[in-house]
């Protein structure tokens, strides 16, 4: 394993990474580094086509070090789909789609769940606790279970009826908060409190290795470019943990000499119903304000007050990126379209970002010669109500 301490991404301290760790004493999420040159030194490039489509095939870019330990129900090497008869339409021939619907779980979050499972269980933890809005609570509890980890998991009433399904298929002790995940997070703290020290948190951004699965979507619209850069990226921006781990993953790469040194431009994508990152990259703030009475269709986005905000907002200025809020009638219309003309049905946060490749082509931002690619990051047969079938006529 190469994995040699985290570092905090505010203050700079190291700490040790050979056990369980949450924030730095500064209150800011750690980074997971490693010797990356040794890793130079150890593979190249073209040995990751030898090996299988999963993400695990970066195992020297990830913290497991005992493959007994690895946890996987087959997540990543999601496809890469072009989609020219849509990008046509919004003036974008070059758009491409990576398809993480069909990740285990039914969203990327599996990513996370499988690289922070993994993890845990390698450093001994027997039960993690984490306020979700659905869809990480119920990759993080389907992952504890096949580790044999417990999982205790508080969701808002509001989050889809499926995800509170595939929690309690998992076997993990559900707790719905009439509320929003921030009032999600404070039942959580109460209970780790009380446990004094049994469980551990596996908030967003709270432990370091969430960070990692996520970041391997980078590596993989990467080599499934040819070991290329798109021009944009433009991500469905809820807690950040996506965009934050591309822009690791793309800076890891860059350090490791595999790819030249341009980044791709980061859009970070919100519902005009719950936008605090836009608001900050707007009004050039280096910390965002929490959203009040937060509402969106695209549930997985609706974060009033992202632990990441800085870091979001650093990977965003850093690639010259910007931040995009968008307004869920046009989402849910933009998601109809797509799935009337490419054939595939996206969630409404996958659909949020088509929505923002349109506005920002449309305002010149995007050009027509640039290849973009847009995370869908969940699938659409997770949202039934996305589709009105109410009209249809009976014979
Ligand atoms: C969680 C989630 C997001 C947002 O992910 P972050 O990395 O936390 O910003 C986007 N889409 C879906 C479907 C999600 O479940
Ligand atoms: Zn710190």
């Amino acid at each position: 394993m190469y994995l040699t301490h985290l570092e905090c991404s505010r203050c700079g301290r190291g700490h040790p990474a050979d056990r369980p760790q949450n924030l730095c004493e500064c209150g800011a999420p750690l980074l997971a580094r490693y010797d990356l040159a040794a890793v130079a030194a150890a593979v190249t490039p073209e040995r990751f086509t030898l090996r299988p489509a999963d993400l695990w095939r970066y195992r020297e870019l990830l913290p497991v070090a005992d493959p007994r330990h690895v946890t996987t129900l087959g997540e990543g090497w999601t496809p890469l789909l072009r989609t020219p008869a849509y990008g046509a339409r919004i003036g974008i021939p070059d758009l491409i789609v990576k398809d993480e619907g069909l990740t285990p779980t039914g969203s990327f979050k599996a990513r996370g769940a499988a690289v922070g499972v993994s993890r845990a269980r390698e450093l001994g933890v027997e039960r993690i606790a984490m306020p979700t809005n659905g869809n990480a609570g119920a990759a993080w509890a389907t992952y504890a279970a096949r580790a044999g980890l417990g999982a205790t998991i508080a969701m808002p009433l509001s989050a889809p009826t499926i995800c509170r399904r595939e929690c309690l298929a998992a076997g993990a002790d559900l707790r719905l908060v009439d509320g929003l995940i921030g009032d999600a997070g404070r039942h959580v703290a109460e209970l780790l409190a009380e446990s004094a020290g049994g469980i551990f948190d596996a908030g967003t951004l709270r432990e370091p290795y969430r960070l990692e699965g996520k970041k391997t979507m980078g590596y993989e619209i990467v080599e499934q470019l040819g070991w290329q850069v798109p021009d944009v990226i433009i991500y469905p921006t809820g807690g950040g943990v996506g965009l934050i781990g591309i822009h690791k993953a793309l800076h890891e790469l860059r350090e490791l000499g595999w790819v030249e040194d341009r980044l791709p431009r980061l859009v970070a994508v919100q519902s005009t119903g719950c936008a605090p990152i836009v608001r900050a990259f707007a009004a050039g703030e280096d910390r965002a304000r929490p959203w009040t009475d937060a509402y969106t269709v695209a549930f997985g986005i609706t974060v009033p007050a992202p632990l990441g905000d800085e870091l979001i907002l650093t990977a965003l200025r850093d690639s010259s990126g910007t931040a995009v809020a968008v307004d869920d009638a046009e989402i849910l219309a933009d998601l109809r379209d797509f799935a009337a003309v490419e054939g595939l049905l996206l969630c409404p946060e996958g659909a949020a970002c088509l929505t923002a490749a349109r506005q920002l082509r449309a305002g010149g931002w995007i050009r027509a010669d640039e290849r973009v690619v847009v995370l869908n990051t969940g699938a659409g047969l997770k949202y039934p109500e996305t589709i009105d079938v109410s009209a249809v006529p009976l014979v």
